[in-house]
């Protein structure tokens, strides 16, 4: 149903309204005033509002990495398997848990939406959303369907594992080893998850050679997925998603350097290769 918002002048002025909230408020005009959600059919409305505000304001000020590893944590340490629930059943926030799952949960999925769409087509979608919307009350389905008709991307398994599923993608790299043949350099490992809380996703590396960094998007759908990746020169180090762009859980090191470093410091799931079993052929 169309509505609006209004904010008085006395909280106009406060800076946390300014920084953050009004930029929310003016979003819901177009995202929960002209275009709403269906009742009891899931509240699409808080995650989109927050990823195109309150996380857009956080990239502006080049806080958006530290934001995503700030909302990785907190759902690590607040979301257990007894209090977590799927997207699709987020009606409104009543708690930190809630708040975790329909905002910040719901928010980071739009960026990894953005991150597999790319930005132009996913700011395109938006608009067309937006416009072909107008005056209307959409359920989750139909928001997810919205960017499924309108894009080449099979984006079934990301709608369905993400607003269906519980909890963050949970892998670990395992088996790491490097050999050198006439074909170049190559590493070798495992990606592993648990088949119970298993997620197709790309998994984003950065390596370190001797030459330069390159970047890779490895695409995981298997529980154990073995990758081999050949090089021109010796590799140094990987990092996996060292920008934490993945809804995922961080390693015991990851949450230990960014404590040590009073969450500040941007670490690295790194992996040193000098560290580990080397075989040379
Ligand atoms: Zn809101």
């Amino acid at each position: 149903m169309p509505s609006y918002t209004l904010i008085g002048s006395s909280l106009l002025s406060k800076p946390y309204i300014l920084n953050q909230s009004l930029a929310h408020e003016i979003l819901h005009q177009y995202f929960g005033s002209s275009i709403s959600n269906v009742q009891g059919k899931g509240n699409w409305l808080e995650g989109l509002t927050t990823y195109l505000a309150d996380d857009y304001l956080k990239k502006l000020q080049s806080r958006d990495v530290l934001n995503r590893k700030t909302v990785l944590s907190q759902f690590q340490t607040y979301i257990n398997s007894n209090n977590d629930f799927s997207i699709k059943d987020f009606e409104y926030r009543v708690d930190k848990q809630s708040m975790l799952i329909g905002y910040s949960k719901f928010s980071h999925v739009m960026f990894m939406l953005e991150n597999k769409l790319g930005n132009e087509k996913f700011r395109h979608l938006i608009k067309e959303f937006y416009l072909t919307n107008q005056n209307k009350n959409l359920s989750l389905k139909e928001f997810g369907g919205f960017f499924e008709k309108n894009t080449k991307v099979d984006l079934k398994t990301f709608f369905k594992q993400w607003f269906e599923q519980t909890g963050m993608i949970d892998f670990s790299v395992e088996n790491m080893k490097t050999h050198f043949d006439n074909k170049g350099f190559w590493v070798s490992f495992d990606v592993l998850q648990n088949k119970n809380n298993f997620f197709v996703f790309d998994l984003p590396v950065s390596i370190q050679t001797y030459d330069k960094t390159l970047r890779k998007v490895i695409a995981i759908h298997k529980p154990k997925q073995k990758v081999k990746l050949n090089f021109n020169s010796e590799v140094l180090s990987l990092n996996f998603d060292d920008k934490y762009t993945l809804f995922r859980t961080l390693s015991q090191r990851e949450k230990l350097l960014s404590m040590m470093a009073g969450g500040e410091e941007l670490d690295k799931l790194e992996v040193e290769l000098k560290e580990m079993n080397r075989i040379s052929s």
